[in-house]
């Protein structure tokens, strides 16, 4: 044990501190924190509001009978709270997020910096067209890029997630089908797709038939051409695909759906992977939604707010959602609000799917993001990110199983558990320690056409340095899940605020509040 110069130990005395008990519950540092509703007084207060004396109420029947009950907590006590709580969390500012298929990748503070001046910050979406032509021609500028990077006819800046710009773009191909005249009602979307995809796909009343994966972990034209008919609306399609490979027949395939009538929608999810290398509108693709949150380095942030713009081809430009903002032939603008006005404009929307125009925040972080990188900056960020995922899929593949070794990965690099075979311990396990180790897991368990998946995602804001104490600690795992330590791993995380919670039932009953 290190000592300071005076005798005293530098480091906890139990390397497990999980096994050293304190009065608090507290750990050190790590404060146990209960909810506002079991600390919260109805007595106190944390400002000093006016009396508003008697007055009539115009709710008619409607008038509250009991006290709201909330907790009443001094403005100190509510600072802690939140903050005790903040330190619970994992987040991308303290360390490598490896989440696959997610690209959690750093948020430049320039991008915070840009995105609070007030003429981004505090404009209404009410307000007068004349009072934010800036803020319209960021978003406009934004577009551009969009369309510059993705090679595509017209950009629908209104979806607010990538799931969002999915039903966007699919609605769109919807449009298109029912103008043609067509009763097109099936989606082919391949086994390794993230569920979004069938998920859009049923929403919107279609009837989705799978498409396997061959071998190589790709989608197999010929397993497409043989499900193409008339019957046949559109296939959703990932490129770099969820097993972090480059799909290589994409356009056999898109040529193949074309000349069946259908339409490609493409999932933009791992555009980080080839921004500058390749464009999706070379492809053949028709709409393809972008993760500002993915690509761009916008905040992903408890489900939003975010934005996930769709880039559309010529062939489904005037099916694009209202509201929107339109450049005349002399550069001014217009705000088309109803499908009416944009009617009379020869478009044909297909309808709305937000209130306003989309989540200005993300629109100035994500152009901050592109203009600080520059055209050649956004190219090389997709190769680093390509770097740093083979490079974590040459240094543990002696140790893990690597689940296609024969394609170079793409932005990602995807492991199945055959390494963990006869150790009796699965990926769950293998995830719950890496918590112990001061890292959120990679992905698991997805794309399920491997088995116990675990997808990695390093990005390419991590040093070397970062990746290889990342390395260094799926290889001490690795082996010692090998070495029969088999019940160091079902105990695990020993060290987090939780351990190991249902976590079904926490979804299906969440408690959020004290039961009265
Ligand atoms: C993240 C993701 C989505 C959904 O995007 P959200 O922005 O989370 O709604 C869809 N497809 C793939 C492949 C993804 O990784």
């Amino acid at each position: 044990m290190t000592m300071n110069n005076v005798g005293r130990p530098t480091a906890p005395v139990a390397a497990n501190s999980a096994t050293v008990s304190t009065f608090t519950g507290n750990l050190g540092l790590a404060i146990e924190e209960p909810l506002l509703f079991e600390v919260g007084r109805a007595d106190v207060t944390g400002v000093d509001l006016e009396d508003i004396g008697a007055f009539e109420p115009r709710l008619g029947g409607l008038v509250r009978t009991v006290p709201v009950d909330l907790p009443g907590l001094t403005e100190p006590e509510t600072m802690r709270h939140y903050v005790r709580l903040s330190r619970q969390n994992y987040a991308i500012d303290l360390g490598l997020y490896p989440l696959g298929s997610c690209t959690m990748k750093h948020n430049p503070r320039l991008n915070e910096a840009m995105a609070r001046l007030p003429g981004f910050a505090d404009v209404h979406p009410l307000q007068p067209l004349s009072t934010v032509s800036g803020a319209v021609e960021l978003v406009a500028e934004l577009g551009r890029w969009l369309l510059e990077l993705t090679g595509m006819a017209s950009v629908a800046m209104s979806p607010k997630a990538g799931a969002h710009g999915e039903m966007c773009g699919m609605a769109t191909i919807k449009a298109a089908i029912a103008d043609r005249g067509e009763a097109r009602d099936v989606v082919l979307v391949p086994e390794s797709a993230h569920g979004t995809n069938p998920a859009t796909a049923a929403q919107l009343g279609f009837r989705v038939v799978g498409v396997p994966a061959r071998a190589d972990g790709t989608v197999d034209p010929e397993e497409v051409k043989k499900r193409l008919g008339p019957d046949v609306a559109a296939i959703m399609l990932t490129n770099p695909n969820t097993c972090g490979l480059f799909e290589r027949n994409i356009i056999e395939i898109a040529e193949a759906v074309h000349a069946a009538g259908a339409y490609f929608y493409a999932d933009g999810a791992n555009f980080n992977a080839i921004v500058g290398k390749v464009r999706p509108g070379d492809l053949g693709v028709d709409a393809m939604h972008i993760n500002l949150h993915k690509t761009f380095s916008t905040p992903h942030g408890g489900g939003g707010p975010g934005a996930g713009p769709v880039v559309l081809s010529d062939r489904l430009a005037r099916y694009a959602p209202v509201p929107f903002v339109r450049f005349g032939q002399d550069g001014a603008a217009e705000f088309v609000e109803t499908r009416k006005a944009a009617g009379e404009r020869g478009l044909k929307p297909f309808g709305r799917i937000t209130a306003f125009h989309g989540q200005m925040g993300m629109f100035v972080r994500a152009l901050a993001y592109m203009l600080s990188h520059g055209a050649d900056g956004l190219k090389q960020a997709s190769e680093d990110a390509v770097l740093a995922a083979n490079y974590v899929k040459a240094s543990l593949k002696d140790v893990m199983t690597v689940a296609f070794p024969d394609r170079p990965a793409m932005h990602e690099v995807l492991f199945d558990d055959r390494f963990l075979e006869g150790t009796g311990v699965t990926t769950l396990d293998f995830a719950k320690a890496m918590i112990d180790e001061g890292y959120h897991p990679m992905t698991m368990y997805f794309p399920l056409v491997v088995h116990g998946a675990l997808l990695i995602e390093p990005t390419e804001s991590e040093s070397k340095a970062s990746l290889d104490q990342f390395i260094g600690t799926l290889r001490h795992l690795a082996e010692k899940a090998k070495s029969g330590d088999v019940a160091a791993f079902k105990a695990a995380p020993q060290l987090a605020p939780r351990r190991r919670v249902d976590e079904t039932l926490a979804a299906r009953q969440p408690k959020l509040a004290h039961q009265g």
